[in-house]
Formats: C-alpha cells, sequence, structure tokens
C-alpha cells in the first residue's frame, strides 16, 4: 500500500507534542510492514535540521494556486530517522513557515490551508497517487475537501483518506475567505452546517469538522477519547456532528516508538536496565539527582513531563509538588508554556523552591532529560482535566516509573488502579483518581508514596506490570491497516 502522511509535525524534526511522535510511530511501524510511507511537511524555520538525513531540494518550481494567482514552493526531500520526508517551502512575502515556531500566529488557519493545497499540488504535479493519505488535526482538515471537490478531477481519483483528531480542543475556527484562496469557492455549498460550517460560530467554518464530514474514516487517539468526544462533553462543540458520521469514527489507541523508548537500548540514558535487571534505572536515579541538584537519600522521586497548559490540570501539577515535598518525597518537573501567564507563575513558583534540595523545575523543551526523567523517576504524574491519549504515561510505565494519572481518555485505557480497578492484579500498572480536586490526587499520591515506603517489593511488582505492558505501534499499526483496507474497498 502507498500511504502518505500529511501532518503538521513529525518527531523528532518538527514536534512539539504527541502528534508529532504519532505521525513518525505510525510511519515507522507501516514501513516495518512493507508498506510505502512518505510524510509531507512544511519547512520550518526552528525544525531540528540536524534530525534530517540527506536533505536536498528535489523539485525547484511548484506553483500553488492561491486566491486570483498562485505561490511559487520549492519541495525537499530528506530522511527522519528511516522516513522519508518532503518539505514545502513557499516563498511568498506571507512567510508562512519561516516566523521562529511552529504555531501562535494571527494567521494561523491560512497558513496551514496553504500547506495542506500545496501538499495536494505536489501529489498532484509528481505524479503521486497514494492509496491513502492520512492527515491529522485541525492544520489538515481541509485535505479531505480539496481532494474530493478539486484534486479528484484531475486524476486523483483513487486516493482515501483517513483522518486522525489529536485533541478536539482545538478545531481551526476561520473565516470563509479560505473558500476563496484555496480555490473550493461555493460559498453557499460549503458554508452550510452539513459541511464545513461550525455548530457554534454561525460567521465561521470549522476545519475538524470538514475533515470529519469528508475524509472515509475519521479515528481519534484512544477508545475513551472517541467515547468522551461522542457521547461526553469533550467535543467541544462536534459530539453532534460525530453521531451523525459515527459508522466511519473509532478510536485507536496511539502507540509508542518502542526504538527510541526502550530503557534497555535508549542512547539517551546513562545506564540500561530492563524487566530482568532494574539495577540500572537505580543508576540513572542517581545521575538524574546529580544533574539537578537534588539530594541523595532514601525517597521516592516524583515528576512531570509535559506542555505546561490548562489541559493538563496545572493546578494539581502544583499540588502535587507541594504535596509530595511535604510527604517525603522529591519532585521534579520538566515543562514549558507558550501561555505568559503559566508561564510567569512556572517561573516564580521555580524562584520560590530553587534553595529547595528536593525540588527542581526545569521550565522548557529537551528531549534528552526527559529521557533521563522517566528512567530515573518512581512515579509520574499525568492529572489531566481531558488527556485524548497521552504518551508520558505510556512511556512512564516502558521505563518502570508508576504512572498516577486521572481516569479520563486515553489515560483511563492504559493505567489501572493498583488497588481499585477490576482488572486482575498482575495487569494493575499504576494509580487512578477521577475528580478534579486536591484531595483526588492527594489520595491517589499518598498511596503511592505509602507503598514505596512501606512495600518496597510489592512497589517493584507494580513497576514490573508496568514495564511488561505491550505499547508498541504492533497492534494499532494492525488496526490502522483494517481501516485503510476497509475505504479502500468502498466504491
Ligand atoms: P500532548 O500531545 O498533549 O503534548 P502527550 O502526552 O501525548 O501530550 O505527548 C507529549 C510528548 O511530548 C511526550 O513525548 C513528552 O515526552 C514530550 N514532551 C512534552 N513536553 C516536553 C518537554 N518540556 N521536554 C521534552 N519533552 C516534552
Amino acid at each position: 500500500m502507498y500511504i502518505v502522511q500529511i501532518a503538521s509535525e513529525c518527531a523528532p524534526v518538527a514536534k512539539v507534542g504527541g502528534l508529532g511522535d504519532v505521525v513518525y510511530g505510525l510511519s515507522r511501524e507501516l514501513q516495518k510492514r512493507m508498506h510505502w510511507v512518505e510524510v509531507i511537511l512544511p519547512k520550518y524555520d526552528c525544525m531540528r535540521y540536524d534530525q534530517i538525513w540527506g536533505l536536498e531540494k528535489i523539485y525547484h518550481d511548484l506553483w500553488v494556486p492561491w486566491y486570483g494567482g498562485s505561490i511559487h514552493c520549492a519541495v525537499w526531500q530528506g530522511h527522519v530517522h528511516g522516513v522519508r520526508c518532503f518539505f514545502i517551502e513557499p516563498h511568498s512575502q506571507d512567510n508562512f513557515f519561516n516566523r521562529g515556531d511552529y504555531y501562535g500566529y494571527p494567521d494561523e488557519a491560512m497558513r496551514f490551508a496553504f500547506f495542506s493545497k500545496a501538499a495536494l499540488e505536489f501529489l498532484l504535479k509528481t505524479n503521486r497517487r497514494p492509496d491513502i493519505i492520512h492527515c491529522h488535526d485541525w492544520q489538515t482538515g481541509i485535505v479531505p475537501v480539496l481532494l474530493f471537490e478539486i484534486y479528484k478531477f484531475h486524476g486523483m481519483q483513487n486516493s482515501r483518506v483517513c483522518y486522525t483528531i489529536h485533541n478536539f480542543k482545538h478545531q481551526g475556527i476561520c473565516g470563509e475567505d479560505i473558500l476563496r484562496a484555496t480555490g473550493l469557492g461555493r460559498r453557499d455549498y460549503f458554508f452550510h452546517y452539513d459541511r464545513m460550517r461550525d455548530n457554534f460560530n454561525p460567521g465561521a467554518l470549522n476545519l475538524v469538522k470538514a475533515g470529519i464530514v469528508f475524509s472515509n474514516a475519521v479515528t481519534t487517539v484512544s477508545p475513551q477519547y472517541a467515547w468522551e468526544v461522542r457521547l461526553g462533553d469533550q467535543g467541544f462543540g462536534l459530539g453532534h456532528t460525530l453521531n451523525i458520521h459515527q459508522q466511519k469514527f473509532s478510536g485507536v489507541l496511539n502507540g509508542i516508538d518502542t526504538d527510541a523508548w526502550n530503557p534497555e537500548v535508549d542512547r539517551l540514558l546513562p545506564a540500561h536496565y530492563g524487566p530482568s535487571n532494574l539495577d540500572g534505572k537505580y543508576r540513572n536515579k542517581e545521575v538524574l539527582r546529580d544533574r539537578l541538584m537534588l539530594r541523595a537519600g532514601f525517597k521516592p522521586i516524583v515528576s512531570f513531563v509535559g506542555r505546561l497548559d490548562p489541559q493538563k490540570g496545572i493546578h494539581l501539577i502544583r499540588h502535587a509538588l507541594h504535596f509530595s515535598l511535604a510527604h517525603g518525597a522529591q519532585f521534579v518537573l520538566l515543562g514549558s508554556s507558550p501561555d505568559p501567564g503559566i508561564g510567569h507563575a512556572f517561573r516564580q513558583l521555580k524562584r520560590q523552591v530553587n534553595d529547595n534540595p528536593d525540588c527542581h523545575l526545569e521550565l522548557r523543551y529537551d528531549e534528552e532529560l526527559s529521557h533521563l526523567i522517566y528512567a530515573g523517576s518512581d512515579m509520574l504524574i499525568v492529572p489531566s482535566l481531558f488527556e485524548p491519549c497521552g504518551l508520558t504515561q505510556m512511556i512512564a510505565l516502558k521505563y518502570g516509573t508508576v504512572p498516577i494519572v486521572r481516569g479520563v481518555g486515553g489515560l483511563a485505557n492504559t493505567v489501572f488502579d493498583r488497588d481499585h480497578s477490576d482488572k486482575p492484579l498482575d495487569e494493575r500498572n499504576g494509580y487512578v483518581f477521577h475528580q478534579t480536586d486536591e484531595p483526588a490526587i492527594e489520595s491517589a499520591l499518598s498511596r503511592a508514596i505509602g507503598l514505596w515506603n512501606s512495600s518496597p517489593e510489592l512497589f517493584r511488582e507494580l513497576m514490573l506490570n508496568g514495564m511488561r505492558c505491550d505499547f508498541s505501534w504492533n497492534l494499532p499499526g494492525q488496526r490502522y491497516l483494517e481501516i485503510y483496507d476497509g475505504i479502500l474497498s468502498q466504491p
């Protein structure tokens, strides 16, 4: 099968969060199964160019229709850890992708609508006819609309689209000028509640809705989140649309890339370890303490790794920090925030705890340090208000670090409470709480810290239960191939 992924991120070259991990991890898995995979990305100035092998310009004159005229682009090709990627470089005064950051600009919808159009134009002009176009999140929600309303009539009639939504909070709400810009036109047709019109802003279009309506298959990143967005309160206004299209909608749990995330071979760790020998984990704990200037001693390390976004349960993260320190644990946080208010609050908190030898806050993005934290910690908190899938708890489990999570979305599909789950004992792998108030996380944290202190051998069993879980791309890869096969056999 020939599969092209069109996305705004791909780890590690252009990664902001889990989306990047998924695009890379799924591509690798499909390749291992002997499918032909290519990824199309914008050529951002802020990418990790050191992670691209053999970058070269392979298409010099791609003219992409835009409003009444067209924008000149070049297309580059390179390999990102074995995955063939194309990078679209537009040359226009809009300066779409040379802005120093991936996201956060007022013309966001136009930037990625242009990228979506350019990706299809590139496929058309280079005679690429993928069986499957897999696109992701609001940034590429317009791809199936453009494919089935324009490009299909230029020879791309056999391609099918699978659309994956990684987070329903971000929907690409935008103005109708995008219809003129991309050449879709026909305002009355598209600006309709059955198609692209936002369900709640009568004057706006919704790019995620467009993706849902026009794609052949729609997925989100865990079965529990699929339920929450369609029938619960997490759809941010799209539950009704999902109900209408429910026959093509499902939840597929993400995997993690077990070549990159495996404590037995992880090149970023000072010591390797696995379920049969945990000694290396304790060596990593020592190195982590040295590196972050935490004092040595008989204390568990509780950590948090992730974006400091309201979604992640900011008040619970702060509370967990204070609670851990007050209950004989150490606390480590690695996180960054594009929100100036949250960033400021955490810088203040960092100053407050600066002299505390049991606490360290690292307020930036650092891939290398994240590996050491997953390996060197005893517990990792994920107190999200909502969590489509969540990768950090899966990585923690693989690294023998016990997750303490709020039981929502993908967290509920991957972490099973040691004391209260209905799973068999050897499948219980962490601690789960449900409410968003402080006593809820306190109860889970104190059970975890209590077990670590009072019954090290039972705590070790819990770690090993987690390390045995299979969160590789094997099963999700299989599931996506079934979805692809299903839509290819449709007329
Ligand atoms: P989201 O997609 O909402 O950001 P996920 O849990 O799905 O959350 O994925 C987060 C990914 O980003 C994980 O691989 C995590 O290790 C990584 N990550 C998040 N913040 C940082 C950071 N500050 N430094 C290093 N890695 C980070």
